[in-house]
């Protein structure tokens, strides 16, 4: 078989209840369209049944590729060797799996590819979640946009379709902590943004833990801005400031009308605070260095435990 024009990748973990909805939806899609397209679906080490129907699936129907992840390896990991699988030629359509960005938006992200568009990022009209995390996904959108060096567009996701040049550099980038979505911001040409409004998981609950979610925001501030670092010279800074401040309103003081000054509260309240402010500080230098200490042990990404391409199962040797 020949190449496909593009890949459409989506990362499973654990969704046997939205994995028949997902193949309806993508097999009517790629009926309808004139274009050549491949389905890679990966499996992020599903402990329910969602491995066993993604592998008869692809047995059964060619345009379905799997890669099956030897562990849950999280969406970000579950998408990067999505990506690296794909081999779509023009461009790569990254969904999720829980049909929570409606394939059927592909001609119109297509159209906008074709008319020169790099990247074609979804942008969030209204979401349908609850209203904490709408109001954590709002704040930290608009937090990363503030501190960021690169200009990360407010409230879009992975959700979005790639040209091939794109997905090449991406698969070169060999981070570690990904946030997929800044790398595709920070590779550059011309990218733009298309509004959707996102529906509601057609089934089972969110795969995302709260740990995860905490974690991606951290890979955002960590990865792509300085902030931290420049906010741990600008607080210690300030305190310095108004300490200088503080010690020579006391000492006029002192000098003009005499006598000790009380203050064993105000002396605790501010060794309290500046302990506070020291913690967070060598938290924030830990931070980085646990970074530089995971990257540099070289490990893969991920490990793949088996592919299923074409109808034929692979098990590969060497990563
Ligand atoms: N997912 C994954 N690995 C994980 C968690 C999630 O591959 O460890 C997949 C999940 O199956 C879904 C997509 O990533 O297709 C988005 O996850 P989810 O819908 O749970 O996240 P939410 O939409 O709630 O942020
Ligand atoms: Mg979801």
């Amino acid at each position: 078989m020949e190449k496909p024009q593009i890949s459409i990748i989506a990362p499973l973990y654990n969704e046997t209840e939205s994995f028949p909805h997902l193949v309806t939806r993508l097999s009517k899609l790629m009926d309808s369209l004139s274009l050549s397209i491949e389905v890679v679906l990966v499996d992020d080490g599903s402990r329910d049944n969602t491995a066993t129907l993604m592998r008869q699936l692809a047995l059964l129907d060619r345009r379905y590729h799997c890669v099956f992840l030897s562990r849950n390896h999280g969406h970000q990991l579950a998408l990067t060797a999505g990506l690296a699988a794909a081999r779509g030629t023009e461009a790569v359509f990254v969904i999720d799996g829980d049909l929570q960005d409606p394939p059927e938006l592909l001609p119109d992200f297509y159209k906008l590819y074709q008319e020169g568009y790099d990247v074609v990022y979804a942008v969030r009209r209204k979401r349908k979640e609850n209203f904490v995390k709408r109001t954590g996904y709002y704040l930290f959108y608009r937090l990363l946009k503030s501190i960021s060096y690169v200009e990360i567009p407010l409230d879009s996701g992975d959700f979005s379709l790639i040209s091939r040049r794109v997905v090449d550099v991406m698969n070169q980038m060999p981070e570690e902590s990904r946030f997929l979505r800044g790398m595709r911001t920070w590779v550059g040409f011309k990218q733009t943004g298309f509004e959707y409004e996102r529906s509601e998981r057609i089934a089972g609950e969110s795969k995302y833990s709260f740990k995860q979610l905490f974690n991606l925001a951290y890979n955002g501030i960590f990865n792509f801005s300085e902030f931290p670092i420049k906010f741990m010279t600008r607080a210690g800074g300030t305190a310095i400031g108004i300490a200088l401040v503080y010690f020579i309103i006391v000492i006029v003081k002192k000098l003009l009308f005499g006598g000790v000054i009380q203050g064993f509260t105000a002396l605790l309240f501010v060794i309290i605070l500046f302990s506070g402010v020291q913690l967070i500080s060598l938290g924030i230098i830990g931070e980085y260095v646990l970074r530089i200490f995971f990257q540099s042990k070289g490990r893969p990404l991920y490990i793949i435990k088996e592919k299923i391409v074409e109808g034929k199962v692979e098990q590969p040797q060497n990563q």
